[in-house]
């Protein structure tokens, strides 16, 4: 909770909003201090004094008869206030995405500074914790690559202009040298000065931040470097953000929560992968990451550099040039960096027409040979699926009994290694019955693939394939099955990395970010569900995944040439002539961002409109909707302001319907103005608590709002 002290106005009611306290002595905002709430004793953030109220600090009012204020319990004595700029971020986050202030602000805090007592802090503050594998052994010197003519001239420009930057660079264009080289003369020339690289998954965490270690501990110390992400326990990540906050460390490399690390010192912001979905938040305060990153570039005046082969068509419409029918260009100033360093040529597209071929095939003929020649010849393949388990149903032939889960409106997954059928809404779990439940017929099988079945059916197909040492072919699967267990994705990826795997099979997972050098072949065996999706950004993230995972093949120029065979990307569809397989076989993303964007220009979709969700949780759709539509019904009553620039679509149920025997619904709000979107919500939310507590509506379980939602 954020609060106000020594004020004695009690702000919101609400467990997130202010509220005030008293205590001795005035402190500055942004200090931190324990409070008693209710019986509990919780952290809290002095707040700056609301508009309106007028309160010099450490002057005490008086108070309205018979209330008195609770005092403080403590103060986090040496931490210094978090600072201005930290706070206007939260402040800006809670109010842009809809949510309480105090929430957003704890959120923003590591958990173990909710639980330490002041005194136990004050231990931890007099001996910094060592981050982890941070040593005074003696590093190896800085790094001396000569940067290639694209990326000196990357660098050039981000040094004489103020950005924000789109650096707009092929898979293996050496976008992360152009990071590196940013990050160190932005630190070079202050003392003081800190940077935050944004990566978008923790397992890619691990790579660079060894990468960032080497380059930077010999310059800036060994502790110059920490990282901020999920997967660290709560000792580290206090370590890490108690460094950051001290401004003893230099450079933070996190995940989408680090962008609310205290930086007082914060003078470049990198986001990698800038397209990646994992930078939006998908519970709480739904924030992007990549979003904030630039308001807090621009608020604490540090660069921000976004990176992608692939960007965001939101980024790279900013980054498109200005112009009468696209005023909103410009914003970004775009750096490309089309050509591939020490890496062979982006690898030839093949597409197979499914078509063609023999039905329920899920390898082509063509395919095969290749990956067999591939075997055959020492290198490695990566074969592509979006779905884990072995088959999305098991379904009955003779009644047509199919496995839905009891609780969603979804199927249960048939995973075969454990004969188990799984929930991946809910998590429900039942073993594979014997028997149909519906007929007790003994034929269920399973329809549809999954990465096991991948994984089985070319252990058979490839059984007779030897390897150069007559050794039989490696098969191998990662996945989130795979790698439930802390540490099992990076010792897989190590084995692929090795050579002990000639054929990787995943999901998206493996196509993200990891170098592997000796993969030759890329397939995607079944990515045409994405192109008739109901939602308008499936196109998009395909055509990323596809590019990435393109992206993964012949890395290694030097083992390409030795090789001497050109790398290959495969595709098979039904539809291969569709427009995202013909821009990918050209490699050509800014003609299929060209397409995408009159697409959307024309139905008035993001970029060229704002939107958000209001969504709706309870027992019965029926109430869920009765919610949405009594809100909107209070909306149009009370004419609320920017109204007449925001359309509300009518309340629909999600695409899954239910889930954990939850009703979900949703409407959209849309708009061609950001600020009339933002000024209509504000003004609703009153209106939607109050409906919420109106008896009809008793039993709401929850609603929530997302701003500028990636899935609708
Ligand atoms: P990207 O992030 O654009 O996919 P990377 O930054 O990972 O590309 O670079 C690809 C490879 O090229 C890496 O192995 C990197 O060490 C190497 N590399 C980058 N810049 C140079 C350079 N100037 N000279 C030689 N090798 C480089
Ligand atoms: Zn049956
Ligand atoms: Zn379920």
């Amino acid at each position: 909770m954020a609060l106000h002290t020594p004020l004695h106005t009690p702000l919101h009611s609400d467990a997130g909003g202010l509220l005030s306290y008293a205590c001795e002595r005035p402190l500055p905002a942004g200090t931190l201090v324990r409070v008693p709430l209710g019986r509990r004793e919780v952290l809290g953030v002095v707040w700056d004094a609301p508009e309106g109220i007028d309160a010099p600090p450490g002057q005490r009012h008086a108070l309205p008869e018979g209330m008195t204020l609770r005092p403080i319990a403590g103060v986090l004595e040496g931490l210094a206030p978090l600072d201005a700029p930290w706070r206007r971020l939260v402040a800006f986050a809670a109010r842009y995405y809809q949510r309480a202030l105090g929430e957003v602000a704890l959120a923003a805090l590591p958990p173990q500074l909710r639980t330490l007592s002041p005194e136990q802090l004050a231990r931890r503050l007099r001996r910094p914790a060592q981050a982890p594998g941070a040593t005074d052994e003696a590093m190896p010197a800085t790094e001396t690559l000569t940067v290639s003519a694209e990326q000196e001239s990357a660098i050039a420009r981000i040094a004489a202009e103020p950005g924000p930057f789109l650096l707009f660079g092929s898979t293996g264009s050496g976008k992360t040298e152009v990071y590196l080289r940013c990050v160190q003369e932005a630190l070079q020339a202050n003392a003081a000065a800190q940077a935050l690289v944004l990566v978008p998954e923790i397992n890619l965490t691990a790579q660079l931040e060894e990468r960032l270690t080497r380059r930077f501990a010999p310059l800036f110390g060994a502790a110059a470097v920490v990282s901020l992400h999920s997967g660290m326990t709560g000792p580290q990540r206090l370590a890490s953000w108690l460094a950051a906050h001290s401004g003893r460390a230099r450079i933070v490399l996190g995940t989408r929560m680090a962008v609310f690390a205290s930086l007082p010192g914060l003078a470049f912001i990198v986001v990698d992968e800038e397209h990646d979905p994992s930078y939006k938040q998908q519970e709480g305060a739904r924030y992007s990451a990549r979003d904030l990153a630039i308001w807090r570039g621009r608020e604490q005046n540090a660069k921000v550099l976004l990176g992608s082969a692939t960007p965001s068509l939101e980024s790279w419409h900013a980054s498109r040039p200005p112009s009468p029918e696209n005023p909103a260009g410009g914003r970004y100033l775009r750096l490309h960096m089309p050509s591939r360093i020490g890496a062979g040529a982006l690898p030839r597209v093949r597409r197979v027409d499914m078509g063609q071929q023999p039905r329920r095939a899920l390898f082509s003929a063509p395919l095969l040979a290749a990956i067999t020649e591939r075997v055959a010849r020492g290198e490695q393949s990566m074969i592509l699926l979006n779905r884990r388990g072995y088959a999305p149903v098991l379904h009955c032939v003779d009644c047509g009994w199919k496995s839905d889960c009891p609780h969603c409106s979804a199927h249960q997954v048939f995973h075969k290694a454990d004969r188990s059928l799984r929930c991946h809404h809910c998590g429900s779990t039942l073993r594979v019955p014997r028997h149909c439940p519906g007929c007790g017929s003994p034929d269920i099988l399973p329809l549809g693939r999954g990465t096991e079945q991948l994984e089985e059916q070319l252990g058979a197909l490839l059984s007779d394939v030897l390897r150069p040492d007559r050794t039989p072919a490696r098969i191998a699967r990662i996945d989130a099955d795979t790698t439930r267990a802390k540490g099992a994705l990076a010792s897989q990826l190590a084995q692929v990395h090795s050579g002990q795997v000639d054929v990787l099979v995943g999901t998206q997972m493996i196509a993200k970010g990891h170098d592997f050098r000796r993969i030759t072949l890329v397939a995607a065996v079944q990515p045409d569900g994405a192109l008739f999706s109901s939602d308008f950004r499936a196109p998009e993230r395909l055509f990323a995944l596809l590019m990435q995972a393109a992206g993964r093949a012949g890395r290694d120029a030097a083992y390409m040439a030795r090789q001497g065979t050109p790398c290959e990307m495969w595709v098979q569809s039904f539809h291969p002539r569709h427009a995202v397989f013909e821009a990918l076989r050209r490699h050509d993303y800014p003609a299929f961002a060209e397409q995408q964007l009159q697409e959307r220009a024309a139905a008035a979709m993001p970029p060229f409109a704002y939107q958000a969700l209001v969504r709706a949780d309870a027992r019965t759709q029926q109430l869920a909707q009765g919610f949405l539509t009594a809100a909107t019904a209070a909306a149009q009553a009370a004419g609320l302001p920017g109204r007449e620039q925001v359309t509300l679509y009518p309340p629909v149920p999600l695409a899954i319907q239910r889930v954990a025997n939850v009703e979900r619904a949703q409407m959209l709000l849309e708009s061609p103005a950001r600020a009339a979107l933002q000024r209509f919500l504000s003004a609703w939310q009153p209106v939607l608590q109050a409906t919420r507590s109106q008896p009809q509506h008793k039993g709401l379980l929850r609603w929530l709002v997302d701003v500028d939602p990636l899935v609708i």
